[in-house]
């Protein structure tokens, strides 16, 4: 008899860690969502780019998509970004949500915004590749995702933007397309310079309106990477003209748009990179582009070499110095003074909030 009562303590006590054990990954899991619709829908959220958009169409300015895969960057971004009253949008490429995984990227996201409720932040998926990848964004948070089909011909790329842009919609995401090829490298992106095509005004009306996507990047003249012309840097503005007279109310976009600022690569090499004849799109085309009808303005390399310079110049002149903190904090700093510098001097979206 005493024998029977343990092995019945025993199994009740197994049956109530079980039940515990149940319990607490359905609190867990209960919570996880809320938070998540919390994120989305209440107080503190995302916005998409819509808002930031129509404005920067009537204005006459640009919002800067910041790339971001770690903290210090996305702290740079945000931090500059309220100090100037600006709208940003935070990109990730898929490489770089691998790099930061989705749910460390989320949370990191979800703290700008709780930290900066003024300012409208928008999370925008870079170069999605293909159906999955944009379907994963969304259902993750994401306010906006790009599908790149600029490799497939005319009737693909549309065939498949369709299919992402009704996903995204029914989802209350809006959707960013590519129509023309950009030169140069982008993850794993790699475009031959003959094999950059500039977009064609009437075929990006025709994609607009038998997409239904949101916005457009086109091809005008930029690249991808650090090296983006070997000779003088030329920017199609008459291509850009015609494409806004055909689609006036879609927002435009420009991929491959980093000054590749020469003061960073000067101090990049100064503390011993190799960074030779690095070469980008001047300040003052960015600033024109800006006012002729360019609502997003993509910026990743210019971050890069923000980041690499003041580590550099630490490890440099500090070789004892082995505190990440001593080297990512003057990092960071550089972010926000690149953003900044964007924001203010180039873009103009600063005070539009
Ligand atoms: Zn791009």
């Amino acid at each position: 008899m005493i024998k029977n009562i343990k092995i019945n303590t025993i199994k009740i006590n197994t049956i109530k860690i079980t039940n515990i054990k149940i319990n607490n990954i359905r609190i867990k899991n209960h919570s996880s969502i809320k938070n998540k619709r919390k994120f989305r829908g209440g107080k503190n959220m995302l916005v998409t780019t819509k808002e930031m958009f129509e404005k920067s169409m009537k204005e006459h300015f640009a919002i800067g998509a910041f790339n971001v895969n770690n903290m210090e960057i996305i702290q740079g971004i945000v931090d500059a970004a309220a100090e100037n009253k600006s709208p940003v949008i935070l990109q990730a490429s898929s490489s770089a949500i691998k790099y930061a995984r989705i749910n460390y990227l989320m949370k990191m996201v979800e703290a700008a915004v709780e930290e900066h409720q003024e300012v409208p932040i928008a999370l925008h998926l870079d170069h999605g590749p293909d159906f999955e990848t944009c379907k994963m964004c969304v259902d993750n948070g994401f306010t906006s995702v790009m599908f790149d089909g600029s490799k497939y011909d005319f009737e693909e790329n549309i065939r498949l933007t369709k299919e992402v842009v009704d996903y995204a919609h029914a989802h209350g995401v809006v959707v960013e397309a590519e129509l023309g090829k950009l030169a140069g490298i982008e993850d794993d992106v790699n475009v031959e310079a003959s094999d950059a095509m500039y977009t064609d005004p009437e075929q990006a009306k025709e994609f607009v309106e038998r997409t239904g996507c949101d916005s457009l990047a086109i091809a005008i003249g930029t690249s991808h990477g650090a090296y983006k012309f070997k000779g003088e840097a030329k920017l199609r503005f008459d291509i850009l003209a015609k494409i806004k007279e055909l689609i006036p109310n879609t927002p435009i976009v420009l991929h491959g748009a980093s000054t590749v600022i020469p003061e960073l690569v000067e101090m990049c090499n100064k503390y011993g990179a190799d960074i030779p004849g690095a070469k980008g799109v001047p300040d003052e085309m960015l600033h024109e582009a800006s006012k002729s009808g360019v609502s997003k303005i993509n910026v990743d390399t210019d971050l890069r070499l923000a980041m690499t310079a003041q580590i550099r110049k630490v490890f440099a002149e500090e070789p004892s110095a082995f505190d990440p903190r001593k080297y990512l904090t003057p990092a960071r700093e550089e972010v926000k003074n690149t953003v900044s510098h964007k924001i203010r001097d180039v873009f103009g979206s600063n005070n539009k909030i």
